[in-house]
C-alpha cells in the first residue's frame, strides 16, 4: 500500500483559527494514524495580503497544539520558477493557450451572460487561435467542452459537475504569476500529495483541479471535504460566536491536548467516547466515520473536556502550561515537589488553567486575603480557643503530616468538646481566605508548619482585632 502523504496549506493572512486547525488536526492524524508523512505549505501568492507575522503565528499555533511536520515549511512565493514549468508543460500539451481578449471584452462577456441568465464563462474566443506569448497574453486552461467531473469525497460521496459549467479559467495571468487552482494542483502532485482533507468551502474549486491533474497525467488524490464549522446559532463560525483564534484558547487556559481532542471531535466520531488522549486519536481516527452534518462549537463541552484532560495530566507535564498563568499572576511559582503537590489538590476541580492558578493564590500569598463572607461567617469569639490550642499543639510537634494533624485536631476537639466542623471551618478561613477549598489536611502538609502557624496566628490576631 502507498504511503499516505497529506497536508495543510494555509493562507498567511491571519491567524490560525478553529476551523482551520481543525483541517490541520484531521491531516495530521491521519498520517500519524496511517505512519504517512505531513506537509506545511504556506499559501503566500496573494502577496498583498500575506505577511510573515501570520506564517509565524500559524507556526506558533500549530507548535503549540503539538502538531508538527515531516516536511515544510514550503512557501509558495519561492516557487514560482515550478509553476512557470508546469505551465509550459500544459503549453507544449495543447492543454493551455495563450489568450489576448481584452478586459473590455471579458467585461462585455459577463454583461451579456448575466444579461441573458447565464453563467458569466469565458466564450472560449482565443481556444483555437495558438496564439504566440505576448506581454499582454493570459494563459487558459483548455477545459473540456462536454462530459462530467466527478469528485469521489470520502465524505460527501460522489459530487458530479457538468463540465459545461466550466470555462477555460486563466492559470496565469499577463504579469506571469500563477493563479490559485492552478499552484494548488502543481504543489500537490510535485509533493507527492496523495490526500487531501479540507472544508467544503473548496469543493467549487475540486472541479478544476481534478482537470488539471487529468491534463497533467497525474493520479488523483483521496479527496474529502469537511462540513464547515458552526456556531450555536447554525451559522457559520465566526468572531461574533467568541474567540476564533487557537492562541486564544491558549491564552484562557486551555490544554492543547483538550483542543485537539475537541476540534477533532468536531466532524469525527468513534462509537459515543467523547475523551480521547492524542495517542488514543493516533490510534483510533480514520477517514471512516467523518460526519456529513457540521459541528456546532460548544464552549461548554470544550471546558467540560478540557477539566477532564487537566485533571488526568501528570503535574509535571501540566507545569510547562501552568507557569506562565501563575507568574502573571506574580507568584513566585516554580517546577518542583511543591507545586506539584499545589496541582494535585486542585487539579480535580478546575475547568481551565486560569481557574487552577487563581484557586492556588493561597498557596503562593505571603499573606491570606480574607472572603467578607468567610470572615463573617466563621471568624467568631468561640473559634479563638480551638484555633490558639492548635497553634499551641502544632508548635510541639516536629513531624508536619496529615497523620499528626488529624492526631492534633483529634485532641482538639476532645478539649474543647467541639465537632471538627466548627474547628476545620475557622481553619480554611484561615488557611485559604475562603469557604471552599481542598481538604485542609492535605493543605497544610503542603503548606508546612511555619506557614500554617503563620496564618493560623494571622486569624487569632484578625479575631482579636474584631473585638
Ligand atoms: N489555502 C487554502 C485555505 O487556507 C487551503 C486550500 C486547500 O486546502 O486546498 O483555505
Amino acid at each position: 500500500m502507498r504511503m499516505v502523504i497529506t497536508r495543510f496549506p494555509p493562507s498567511p493572512t491571519g491567524y490560525l483559527h478553529v476551523g482551520g486547525a481543525r483541517t490541520a488536526l484531521f491531516n495530521w492524524f491521519y498520517a500519524r494514524h496511517t505512519k504517512g508523512r505531513f506537509v506545511l505549505r504556506i499559501e503566500d501568492t496573494d502577496t498583498a495580503r500575506s505577511t510573515q507575522a501570520s506564517a509565524d503565528s500559524i507556526f506558533e499555533a500549530l507548535e503549540w497544539l503539538g502538531i508538527d511536520w515531516d516536511e515544510g515549511p514550503y512557501f509558495q512565493s519561492q516557487r514560482f520558477h515550478i509553476y512557470a514549468e508546469y505551465v509550459q508543460k500544459l503549453l507544449d500539451t495543447g492543454h493551455a493557450y495563450y489568450c489576448t481578449c481584452s478586459p473590455e471584452k471579458l467585461d462585455a462577456m459577463r454583461q451579456n451572460a448575466m444579461a441573458t441568465g447565464g453563467k458569466p464563462k469565458y466564450d472560449g474566443t482565443c481556444r483555437e487561435k495558438i496564439l504566440p506569448k505576448s506581454n499582454d497574453a493570459v494563459v487558459r486552461f483548455r477545459a473540456p467542452l462536454t462530459g462530467t467531473t466527478v469528485i469521489q469525497d470520502v465524505v460527501k460521496g460522489d459530487i458530479v459537475f457538468q463540465n459545461t459549467e466550466q470555462d477555460d479559467f486563466i492559470i496565469q495571468r499577463s504579469d506571469g504569476t500563477p493563479t490559485y487552482n492552478f499552484v494548488v494542483v502543481v504543489d500537490d502532485i510535485t509533493m507527492g500529495i496523495n490526500t487531501v482533507i479540507r472544508g467544503d468551502d473548496h469543493v467549487n474549486n475540486t472541479p478544476r483541479q481534478i482537470m488539471l491533474y487529468e491534463a497533467l497525467g497525474a493520479e488523483l488524490p483521496v479527496f474529502g471535504h469537511l462540513p464547515m464549522v458552526l456556531g450555536k446559532d447554525k451559522t457559520r463560525l465566526s468572531k461574533r460566536h467568541g474567540a476564533m483564534s487557537v492562541t486564544a484558547y491558549r491564552d484562557m487556559g486551555f490544554l492543547p491536548e483538550a483542543m485537539i481532542n475537541y476540534l477533532i471531535r468536531l466532524g469525527w466520531s468513534y462509537g459515543d467516547q467523547e475523551f480521547f488522549t492524542r495517542e488514543e486519536l493516533i490510534e483510533k481516527f480514520s477517514l471512516e466515520h467523518i460526519g456529513k452534518s457540521a459541528g456546532v462549537f460548544d464552549i461548554d463541552k470544550l471546558l467540560s473536556l478540557n477539566a477532564d484532560h487537566i485533571k488526568i495530566t501528570p503535574p509535571r507535564l501540566l507545569t510547562p502550561h501552568l507557569l506562565p498563568f501563575l507568574k502573571a499572576k506574580g507568584y513566585s511559582a516554580e517546577e518542583g515537589i511543591y507545586l506539584d503537590q499545589v496541582i494535585q489538590t486542585l487539579n480535580a476541580r478546575s475547568k481551565t488553567l486560569e481557574e487552577l492558578a487563581e484557586s492556588s493564590r493561597f498557596y503562593y500569598a505571603d499573606a491570606v486575603s480574607y472572603e467578607p463572607s468567610a470572615v463573617d461567617k466563621f471568624f467568631k469569639m468561640e473559634a479563638l480557643n480551638p484555633l490558639n490550642l492548635l497553634i499551641q499543639k502544632m508548635e510541639a510537634t516536629p513531624n508536619f503530616t496529615v497523620a499528626v494533624l488529624e492526631a492534633i485536631f483529634l485532641s482538639v476537639m476532645e478539649a474543647t468538646g467541639l465537632k471538627l466542623g466548627k474547628i476545620a471551618h475557622p481553619v480554611r478561613v484561615a488557611l485559604t481566605g475562603k469557604t471552599a477549598s481542598p481538604g485542609i489536611f492535605e493543605i497544610m502538609e503542603i503548606l508546612g508548619k511555619e506557614q500554617v502557624l503563620a496564618r493560623l496566628k494571622q486569624a487569632v490576631r484578625h479575631i482579636v482585632d474584631m473585638k
